[in-house]
């Protein structure tokens, strides 16, 4: 660290979350310092498709859902604020609102749309189902052989690796001190309260309080008061294809089977995605996984097959048992906070929740009604070893 002066807060991570969580502590004038096992923004928050898709992505209402919707409505407030310290605007971040589609081929897959689309109506939130003229219409590009379709109009994108990147380059240009090559191995902790962290080579940081947003890597930290089974790796690998969709064309999603999506990119290229296993921290792209997601983004476009492909990107989702991210305070350890378990959705969840959490972690403010689903006392063991929640 190049700066001995103790900070008010240590980001254990440098993903978005951690890069937005500094962010948003550092406009409230704490001393923050982000301190990352590798190079800032290169694990997950790069390798994702960037939608921002409350109703596509979450499949059944509750907390999740609520969550999801409530960061959807507040993401362009995110953006403005990142945008106040980078150049650019919202649209050079890669927003669109540009909806979500979901395509059904066969009568079942009709027939769980229109499932879909119903809860989603009696909830008062907009989804409107599409015959294949209405399809050929708002997405021309899907296959012609669609059945029906569902429409999430509210949905949007953005490119996580440029917004990640801006997260960073903005915590940085708020004073946010920003370290590669910093693994942390453990807390430093003394009579029940968090004093800092402790790095693999021994190093000590001290500091008020530490906020963990080390993504799928969180539960492996010492000290902490988790079992290592709390947030676990999903690995996801994507397939980047040069298609060149139009810039406005929606998200479109497969009714069928696992989660299938074609997602355009600001650069014209395309994400097709993904797949999820549970395979601890292999990088490697199976050949079989390669050819689902091609075949999946091919059944999903009328005119994929001709056209080039790039790459794959392989990265790992953080997955808390529950499916639910933690966020906010330990209920154990004083001055440990949690911003870290966002799964399948933590390029949407991720910023708008780290401004919430900010003033949490400085002790200006409870946790927000809003946040108690998320409390990580649910996930945390006491500090004899049982559950910390049921203590
Ligand atoms: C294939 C795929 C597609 C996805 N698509 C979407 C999508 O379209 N929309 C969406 O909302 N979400 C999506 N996600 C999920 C999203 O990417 C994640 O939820 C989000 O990026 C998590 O951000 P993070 O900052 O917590 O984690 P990460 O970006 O993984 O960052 C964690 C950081 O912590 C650092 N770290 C780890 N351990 C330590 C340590 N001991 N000490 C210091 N630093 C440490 C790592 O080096 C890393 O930089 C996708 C994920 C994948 C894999």
């Amino acid at each position: 660290m190049s700066d001995s002066t103790p900070k008010d807060v240590l980001v254990v991570g440098g993903g978005l979350v951690g890069a937005c969580a500094a962010l948003a502590l550092a406009e409230r004038g704490a001393r923050v310092s982000v301190l990352d096992r590798g190079v800032p923004g290169h694990e997950a928050s790069q390798v994702a498709a960037g939608m921002l898709a409350a109703q596509a992505e979450v499949p059944e209402p509750g907390p999740g859902f609520d969550l999801a919707l409530s960061c959807l409505s507040r993401y362009p407030a995110v953006l403005e604020r990142l945008a106040a310290h980078v150049e650019g605007g919202p649209a050079d971040l890669g927003f669109v609102r540009s909806g979500s589609v979901l395509v059904a081929r066969d009568e079942a897959g009709a027939e769980a749309l229109g499932r879909r689309g119903a809860w989603h109506r009696a909830l008062g939130i907009e989804a409107r189902e599409l015959t294949p003229a209405d399809l050929r219409q708002i997405a021309p590009e899907a296959a012609p052989e669609a059945l029906s379709g569902l429409h999430f109009p509210a949905d949007a994108r953005v490119s996580a690796p440029v917004l990640t990147a801006a997260a960073l380059a903005a915590a940085r240009s708020a004073g946010v001190e920003v370290t590669s090559m910093a693994p942390v191995a453990g807390l430093s902790t003394r009579e029940g309260r968090v004093v800092g962290v402790r790095l693999a080579d021994g190093e000590r940081i001290a500091a008020e309080r530490v906020l963990l947003a080390a993504g799928a890597w969180s539960a492996g930290i010492g000290s902490l008061p988790l079992a290592k089974d709390s947030v676990v790796p999903c690995r996801g690998l994507v397939a980047v294809l040069q298609w060149r969709l139009p810039p406005s064309s929606p998200v479109l999603y497969s009714a069928h089977g696992p989660v299938r999506y074609l997602c355009p990119q600001p650069d014209g290229t395309v994400v097709a995605g993904g797949t999820a296993d549970f395979v601890g921290f292999r990088r490697e792209a199976p050949a079989g996984q390669v050819a689902e997601v091609l075949a999946g983004a091919t059944a999903l476009t009328a005119t994929g097959a001709g056209r080039p492909f790039h790459g794959v990107r392989v990265g790992f989702r953080p997955f808390s048992r529950d499916d639910l991210p933690l966020l906010g305070p330990s209920s154990v350890l004083e001055g440990l906070f949690y911003a870290t378990g966002h799964g399948r959705t933590g390029i949407l969840c991720g910023p708008p929740t780290a401004w919430d959490l900010a003033p949490v972690v400085l002790g200006e403010a409870p946790l927000p009604e809003a946040l108690r689903p998320f409390d990580p006392a649910r996930l945390e063991r006491s500090p004899r070893g049982g559950d910390a929640a049921g203590a």
